[in-house]
């Protein structure tokens, strides 16, 4: 199968380099040239806990790809999708399928600007990865990914999904079909709405916001918003499932900096739109009150447009000396 991954960061350089290793004919599209150059020279090293490999994908800038894939496969920060794939509609052939496992709501309709229902599967992911610098990808710990085709009434959109499901479980990206894509998202987004905002505010980490008996129920105040939203709209969300993800997190990723926060440190753009403000919009159209994440989504906005607008200066300290440094202003390319 012919693979492109729109946006090889850290997931898409893992899910492309891993489909690689498995012998599929893979493209991976980024506009970071230090990352491609990197890899068009010394190919894409991975590094899991079964050891290091390095692999040899095609690599290229969105506009200068000629590969038209079976599956194109979007894995850019949510900000970014609507250019990322503007750039690359000269791919998408008649018979070419876009798969979505980004965070957040509205990824499915960000993909329909451009592809029709039947061609587009839709789902999510907990596998983690991180970028180490350019041309290095890790990945450490377990995780799992679920998907279904958008058009629930197409035997071949299922057909087509399940053969994508198949070719990710031989490329040791373990994954199933999702019974009910839209529950999964809900659920993953009412765990992310409470923990990234609330971290990447406050500058805590997951265990730290566990210590706090206020700031736990705040996790829980925040999340419990996401899940009634969803209820209003018949998204089946197993409530109590989530409250207890949310305590497990809490009380046993004791040093996590959820991504949003990291994003925030790096003084890059956040995926709070498609997380926390989302959900607020779906709530204003059903009339459900959202107020924890509605300051939540205020206020990460806010750190995002300091470190944007007004370059704030910060005291690095030491034993013998102390300077000043600036911090670098947020942009909208995302590089680790
Ligand atoms: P990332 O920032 O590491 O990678 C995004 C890549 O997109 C970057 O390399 C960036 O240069 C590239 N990009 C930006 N604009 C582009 C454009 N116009 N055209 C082409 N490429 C462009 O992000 P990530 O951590 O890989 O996350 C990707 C998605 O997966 C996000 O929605 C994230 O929430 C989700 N996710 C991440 C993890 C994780 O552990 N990293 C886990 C689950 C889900």
């Amino acid at each position: 199968m012919k693979y492109t991954i729109l946006g090889a960061g850290a997931m898409g350089s893992l899910f492309g380099g891993k489909l690689a290793a498995a012998g599929h004919d893979v493209e991976l599209l980024d506009i970071n040239e230090a990352h491609l150059e990197q890899i068009r020279q010394h190919g894409l090293r991975l590094e899991t806990d079964a050891g290091n490999r390095v692999v040899y994908p095609a690599v290229a800038l969105p506009a200068d790809a000629r590969q038209m894939p079976d599956w194109l496969i979007v894995f850019t920060k949510t900000m970014h999708t609507e250019t990322a794939l503007q750039a690359v509609e000269h791919l998408l052939g008649s018979k070419t399928c876009v798969l979505s496992l980004q965070n957040g709501l509205g990824n499915l309709e960000r993909l329909q600007a451009c592809v029709p229902l039947d061609r587009i599967a839709i789902g999510v992911t907990t596998v983690p990865a991180d970028m180490k610098g350019p041309g290095h990808v890790a990945s450490h710990g377990w995780g799992t990914s679920k998907c279904m085709a958008a058009d629930v009434a197409s035997s071949d959109a299922k057909a087509r999904v399940q053969q994508l499901v198949d070719d990710f479980n031989a490329a040791e990206l373990e994954t199933t079909v999702s019974a009910d894509v839209m529950s999964d998202i809900w659920r993953k987004v009412a765990f992310n709405a409470a923990l990234n905002t609330i971290c990447a505010v406050t500058g805590a980490t997951v265990g730290m916001l566990g210590r706090v008996p206020s700031s736990r129920e705040l996790v829980h105040r925040a999340s419990g918003e996401v899940i009634q939203v969803a209820q209003k709209q018949s998204i089946g969300i197993d409530a109590d499932g989530v409250h207890r993800d949310l305590d497990d997190a809490m009380d046993h990723h004791l040093h996590h900096q959820p991504s949003m926060l990291q994003d925030l440190l790096a003084g890059r753009a956040t995926e709070i739109d498609a997380i926390a403000g989302a959900v607020v919009r779906d709530g204003e159209r059903l009339g459900i009150g959202t107020p924890v994440l509605r300051v939540m989504h205020a206020l990460v906005r806010q750190k995002e447009s300091q470190a944007a607008v007004t370059p704030t200066t910060r005291t690095i300290a030491n034993t013998n000396s102390s300077t000043t440094a600036t911090a670098a202003p947020i942009t909208t390319t995302t590089h680790h």
